[in-house]
């Protein structure tokens, strides 16, 4: 059984690409074989598994605007199984040019079908916009994890994605699914973390991760050396709770 799932909420900094790495490389870690998907035009999931944006040959928009095949995109990293699809800056028009482009809302669920079977899981990195890109990851996606920030405001705006999200099961992906909602950037010593996951569980009740992601400043250390958290420091806290992460998820499997 192969599943994709987008990583989706249109804040920016609320952990969507910390989670596609290191989800991504701990389900590799534990025998998955998995593909990275980058669609936000920073190409933040690119660089944070170690890949050179400059020696790139087919990146994310080359497949979805010009119909280059997946497989002539797909690159491997350091992590044995994980691989991706990166993203470069180029991907910065596609949002435009979209717009005025046949079947402009399922190109990326055409192009992942054809790769779908050679993954257990396919994850999508998100920009952090409702934006044609996002529209595109919903629509290929099976289910979408959304990860909140444990801040003041935390809820704020989710009603905007919970929305995109059922007009896409209307119009565009009947099946979609909400995966899991997972709580980021948790710290301990305050109050308010802890109000903010008493709210986030009754809002969405079971669909949240038991797993909570804590602050771990080597999480925040490991994409400046072109690394996941399960290379970069294996015995670090963020190491120990995205694996959990992963073995979660697969259990939902
Ligand atoms: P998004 O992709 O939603 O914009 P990021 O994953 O890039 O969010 O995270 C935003 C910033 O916070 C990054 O600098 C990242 O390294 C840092 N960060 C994310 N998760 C954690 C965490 N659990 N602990 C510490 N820093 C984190
Ligand atoms: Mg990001």
């Amino acid at each position: 059984m192969s599943k994709i799932m987008a990583v989706a909420n249109q804040k920016g900094g609320v952990g969507k690409t910390t989670t596609s790495v290191n989800l991504g490389a701990g389900l590799a870690s534990l025998g998955k074989r998995v593909l990275l998907v980058d669609i936000d035009p920073q190409g933040n999931t690119t660089s944070g598994v170690g890949i050179n944006k400059a020696d790139v040959a087919n990146c994310i928009y080359d497949v979805i605007i010009n119909e280059v095949h997946p497989q002539e995109a797909i690159v491997e990293t350091q992590i044995e199984g994980l691989h991706i699809i990166p993203a470069t800056i180029q991907l910065a028009g596609a949002e435009i040019e979209l717009v005025s482009t046949i079947s402009r809302e399922v190109r990326l669920k055409k192009s992942l079908a054809m790769v779908k079977k050679n993954y257990d899981y396919i994850l999508i990195d998100c920009p952090p916009s409702l934006g044609m890109l996002t529209i595109n990851s919903l629509t290929a996606s099976d289910s979408v994890i959304i990860p909140i920030q444990c801040e003041y405001y935390a809820l704020e705006g989710l009603s905007q994605l919970l929305n995109t999200v059922r007009l896409v099961q209307k119009h565009l992906n009947t099946s979609l699914q909400i995966e899991g909602v997972l709580l980021t950037m948790f710290d301990a010593r305050t109050n308010l973390g802890i109000q903010v996951i008493e709210e986030v569980k009754k809002y969405f009740q079971q669909k949240v991760y038991q797993t909570i992601i804590p602050r771990n400043v080597r999480l925040s250390e490991a994409p400046s050396h072109g690394q996941s958290i399960i290379t970069y420091d294996p015995r670090s806290r963020g190491a120990e709770v995205y694996l959990e992460l992963a073995k979660e998820v697969i259990s939902y499997e």
